[in-house]
């Protein structure tokens, strides 16, 4: 029996999570062993427990196989003490997920390279990080600030992950940074070089984030795996999913050290369509597809599943997001996209 642990979080996480379970009732109905709990992150769980992330919930990610997560946010909670993306941060704290592996993948245009984003450290965890007031120029004034940290350990594991996940792919690793300016990019292109050394037969490739963000949409046939920072992989792979067409198309998995995985679109809450039935459900339906590849085992299924959607988009089915992408569109909405994934992923 595989238990899954399902959380759909805030805003459009209930809709577009609601297409994955028709896909899951599907294989359990091929005969997939396969329990599904459900639970509440972020906002929603905010609203019912007063916390983004209960105990409770903790516990039971511990004893899933593997948690597959909408988004959380929204406006709703903008003036609430607590935040809904304290519970995201916490979920990948607590389980020790250091790894985002974020794959920029499209048949269409043959663009497939991959993000490996830093998850545990940087400047969304380090400390101190606050406001403050002080006076400067007789002036009492507020200031604000976070702290980018990283030690050798934290950089050694994701840049060896980075490295060997490379080795099966085209032997090429960008590391992106800022060691020009920042003293935690000096020490994380030290041992890039370092590790380097290792694996003699891959090429390392060193891009400063300025200019990567330009390099990313002239060249991106030049990029094979990319490894950076918590905050930098955040925010290059929101501009690569323009490259695949859509904030929406994006999946991900995280990774710790022992078998636990997060699987969850890159985007967030889209609290500005929530509840309209117009987002795009790919990114959380390809993240199933990277759960059956790595959790299950089963590439047979992940290529069922990969092959559905993109029939899907071949046929020029999209919702709104993508109606300017191809020619002869025909706009769906979020249930339908999913339902006719579904249709090809039963039948075809
Ligand atoms: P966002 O990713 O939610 O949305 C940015 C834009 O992209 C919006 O116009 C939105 O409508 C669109 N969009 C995003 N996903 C889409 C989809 N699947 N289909 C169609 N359109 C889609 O980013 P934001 O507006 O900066 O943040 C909104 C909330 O989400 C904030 O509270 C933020 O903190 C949170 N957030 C959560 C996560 C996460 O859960 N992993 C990640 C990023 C942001």
């Amino acid at each position: 029996m595989i238990n899954i642990l399902i959380l759909p979080g805030d805003g459009i996480g209930p809709e577009i999570m609601k297409q994955s379970v028709k896909i899951i009732k599907t294989c359990i109905c091929f005969g997939y062993n396969i329990n599904l709990i459900y639970n509440y992150i972020g906002g929603i769980s905010i609203d019912k427990k007063n916390n983004p992330l209960t105990d409770d919930v903790l516990n039971i990610c511990l004893t899933s196989d593997a948690i597959l997560l909408g988004c959380v946010g929204g406006y709703k909670w903008n003036k609430s003490f607590n935040k809904p993306e304290e519970g995201l941060l916490k979920l990948r704290k607590k389980l020790n997920l250091f790894a985002n592996i974020r794959p920029i993948k499209c048949p269409f245009k043959n663009i497939d390279f991959l993000i490996v984003r830093e998850l545990n450290g940087g400047i969304y965890y380090g400390k101190p990080k606050g406001f403050s007031k002080q006076i400067i120029n007789n002036i009492p004034t507020w200031y604000s600030y976070d702290t980018e940290i990283y030690n050798e350990q934290e950089i050694i594991r994701i840049v060896k992950l980075s490295f060997n996940l490379s080795i099966n792919r085209k032997k090429k690793i960008t590391s992106i940074d800022k060691s020009n300016v920042l003293y935690s990019s000096k020490l994380w292109r030290k041992i890039v070089n370092y590790i380097s050394n290792f694996y003699k037969n891959i090429k390392i490739n060193h891009l400063f984030i300025d200019y990567a963000t330009i390099e990313l949409i002239k060249n991106y046939n030049n990029f094979d795996v990319i490894v950076t920072s918590n905050i930098f992989g955040d925010i290059i792979s929101d501009q690569c999913s323009l490259l695949t067409g859509s904030l929406g198309m994006l999946p991900s998995i995280s990774i710790n050290n022992k078998s636990i995985c997060l699987f969850e679109p890159c985007h967030g809450s889209a609290p500005d369509i929530a509840g309209k039935n117009i987002s795009n459900p790919i990114g959380m339906l390809l993240s199933l597809v990277m759960m059956f590849e790595y959790l299950l085992k089963n590439k047979k299924l992940s290529n069922k599943l990969f092959y559905s959607i993109y029939k899907v988009l071949s046929f020029g089915f999209c919702t709104v997001d993508m109606i300017n992408y191809f020619n002869n569109t025909k706009l769906v909405s979020t249930n339908e996209f999913g339902d006719l994934v579904n249709y090809y992923f039963t039948y075809d």
